[in-house]
């Protein structure tokens, strides 16, 4: 049985995810993990959140588990206290993005990385089995409060960026936090940062009334207009659990993910003349294209933070992430980070003295296309696998760590299966939007060949 996406259990309340299936899953928690170091339990504002994460913290306890309670939190901030506050796990109760019916699960390592997909594997058989530890009234938990978790995480941050220098430049910033985790972090860590905030959707409401929670071009708007409208230096807007962190320049225009990618992979290789970048197969080109010049390297993974974060260990990164506004600034930890990835902005702008705009006509610019297709959950894998078959039958060159991806001349196309729903996520790029829409439609046109295939009678 497979609970576990690319980010934790991610499931519709009321519906899969119910009180039972919440205590279920803490049971085969508690009883994976042994008594002892305390177990952190951590929460996006969903309206679903506080409950979950009382089941979870309850059923820890009752099973000898000591909690510690750090309230609502970012996910990279609940990251960031798990090894400080000397932890063996982190239990996190976030359905990140996803539309407000939606909670989930996430586990976090000792050291603050996701845990490892065996761990994810033993929780899951757990969870079949319905093993769950009951101690006797003696050997009961405990729970205590952290309530500086918060201060702590913006406290690492500031430690990471030249606070003084930024604050000089005295930015405007809209900053709209979508009604999520962020509202509780990221308004001061810009107030300490010495900005002049406009604050939109800067309430926890688990609703998420000011727009849905993904950060994509058309949810952020009002984010756009509110940066072009007040002349603001530039606009920062996150997603539910704010793990990720999209920009919008001083003209209102929407910075697609990967852009911010390789400006800051170039800084960083920069500064560390040299060294290596890891990012998933999806990544843009530009990104290559911005360090290689300064003797950096790519190294590519599958999809999900958590191949990227245990790749950039072992290849002692100096810098990491995904396309879709999820950096990692490997000094500060091996999270995606949406409030760090802000304060690198505003350090890299301040040091460079120059807008945001500007040193991003710098970076070649691509056309990248993302998109999704239905495809049946038992059918993707053979999909993929069909559609590999026809790209490399035309002499094309493949990379398949993750699904296939098949260059031409001019781009490239990207099908792999999503971790969870039924559908196959298509990634094209060229640096000729054309091109890459070409691509896109050779991509889609080789699914459709390939379901039309297996629908076939033999
Ligand atoms: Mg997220």
């Amino acid at each position: 049985m497979r609970l576990f996406g690319t980010n934790g259990i991610r499931e519709v309340v009321g519906r899969e995810l119910t009180a039972a299936f919440a205590v279920r899953v803490a049971g085969a928690i508690g009883a994976e993990f042994p008594v002892g170091r305390p177990i952190v339990v951590g929460r996006d504002g969903r309206t679903s959140s506080y409950a979950f994460a009382r089941l979870v913290e309850g059923t820890l306890i009752l099973g000898g588990h000591r909690v510690a309670d750090v309230g609502v939190l970012p996910t990279p901030a609940v990251q960031y206290l798990v090894p400080r506050l000397r932890a063996q796990l982190g239990v996190i109760v976030t359905a990140s993005h996803n539309p407000p019916e939606f909670n989930g699960v996430k586990c976090i390592a000792a050291d603050g990385l996701e845990v490892l997909r065996s761990v994810e594997e033993g929780i899951e058989r757990a969870v079949e089995a319905g093993t769950a530890r009951s101690v006797p009234f003696s050997q009961i938990g405990s729970s205590y409060s952290v309530r500086d978790g918060a201060d702590q995480y913006v406290e690492g941050i500031l430690g990471q960026v030249d606070v003084d220098r930024i604050r000089r430049r005295a930015f405007t910033v809209v900053l709209d936090c979508g009604n999520g985790a962020s509202a509780v972090t990221s308004p001061s860590l810009l107030r300490r940062l010495g900005c002049r905030v406009i604050s939109l959707n800067g309430q926890l409401d688990g609703t998420f009334p000011g727009h849905p929670s993904e950060p994509t071009e058309a949810h952020t708007r009002d984010a756009q207009r509110a940066v072009a409208g007040m002349n603001a230096d530039l606009g920062i807007v996150h997603d539910g659990d704010a793990d990720r962190a999209v920009f919008i320049d001083s003209a209102g225009r929407y910075i697609p993910g990967e852009e911010i990618l390789a400006l800051l992979a170039r800084d960083a290789v920069a500064r560390a003349h040299g060294g290596v970048v890891v990012t998933p197969v999806s990544a843009s080109q530009s990104l290559e294209d911005a360090v290689r010049p300064l003797g950096g390297s790519v190294h590519y993974t599958r999809v999900g933070s958590p191949a990227v974060t245990r790749a950039m260990v072992e290849k002692h990164a100096v810098f990491g992430g995904e396309e879709n506004g999820g950096a990692i600034t490997p000094s500060f930890q091996f999270a995606r980070d949406g409030a760090m990835t802000a304060a690198a902005v505003l350090d890299l702008i301040a040091r460079a003295d120059r807008p945001l705009a500007e040193l991003l006509a710098e970076l070649p610019r691509y056309a990248l296309i993302k998109e999704r297709i239905d495809c049946p959950v038992d059918l993707r894998a053979s999909v993929v696998g069909r559609v590999a078959a026809a790209y490399e039958a035309a002499g094309r060159r493949l990379v398949t760590i993750d699904g296939v991806k098949a260059f031409s001349d001019d781009g490239w196309v990207l099908l792999r299966p999503s971790g969870t729903e039924p559908l196959l996520r298509l990634f094209a790029e060229a640096r000729d939007p054309a091109a890459a829409r070409r691509l896109a439609e050779e991509g889609r046109a080789s699914v459709d060949a390939a379901l039309r295939a297996l629908a076939a009678p033999p």
